[in-house]
């Protein structure tokens, strides 16, 4: 399968150099277009502040340039909207989520957790990182965190209509539904880690961070321990070579790859 790399939202929080991107991937099926995360769509970029709350904006500052969003470099490539019949999220996070209501014949996977953790928020920051209008009208497809082994990782596979290439691999912590998404493409697996962590370093050996965003995940964790086993997980998975893991933010990561 053809695997592109995107930006689908450049960020400018402050302390962090070089800003951030949101990774996703536009996969070429058999069965149609799929995307893995979208990024900020058509109703950020025309209305931030009736779908990004201030908060948000003031710590992501966000670009919000038309030509980023997914069903813009969807249609530069000769698509339409209706051709992506799947979406998979990482997480519903406001800049995950955003272009979800471009593509309306999408069936958009998450876990189960997670769709739960969106519609019945348990507190105040819950209820902030998920916007509920990003979900209107949305069909979702939602799964439980179980399967089988993938490099030592449980995995969700066989979900119908995306064959045996394309699955979840549970990484709880950011939220409580988080999850990262493995694609065998043409050059062997991927794995988009979403924001199980922030920065390249954190899962290199010996590890690094940057402040800024060493604060980011502490700020935005949901499950601390889970998320911190699962930064180590990830930095096992890089050292054996034989995944090219990545995460949803770093420009660097995504300039290599794309
Ligand atoms: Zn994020």
């Amino acid at each position: 399968m053809k695997v592109h790399h995107l930006n689908c939202a450049t960020m400018r929080p402050p302390l962090v150099a070089g800003g951030i991107v949101a990774h996703c991937l536009l996969i070429e099926t058999d069965q149609g277009l799929v995307l893995v995360d979208t990024g900020f769509g058509t109703n950020e970029v025309t209305n931030p502040k009736g779908t990004i709350d201030g908060l948000s904006r003031a710590l992501l500052k966000p670009l919000l340039d038309i030509n980023e969003t997914a069903i813009s470099q969807v249609e530069r490539r000769g698509h339409t909207a209706e051709d992506v019949r799947h979406i998979l999220l990482t997480h519903l996070d406001l800049d995950h989520a955003g272009g979800l209501r471009d593509f309306p014949n999408a069936t958009v996977h998450v876990l189960d957790t997670e769709l739960e953790s969106a519609t019945n928020p348990r507190n105040v920051k819950e209820r902030a990182r998920y916007p509920k209008a990003q979900r209107d009208g949305v069909t979702f497809q939602t799964h439980e965190a179980a399967g089988e082994d993938w490099f030592g990782f449980e995995a969700v596979s066989n979900i119908a209509g995306l064959g045996e290439d394309i699955l979840l691999v549970p990484l709880i912590g950011h939220t409580r539904g988080h999850t990262g998404i493995a694609v065998k493409g043409d050059d062997g697996w991927l794995l988009h880690a979403g924001d199980a962590y922030f920065y390249r370093g954190e899962i290199e050996t010996p590890p690094s961070n940057i402040f800024a965003l060493k604060l980011t995940a502490k700020q935005t964790e949901t499950i601390r321990e889970q998320r911190l086993s699962n930064v180590e997980r990830l930095k096992e998975l890089k050292a054996r070579g034989e995944v090219e893991v990545f995460c949803a933010h770093d420009p660097v990561e995504l300039a290599r790859l794309a």
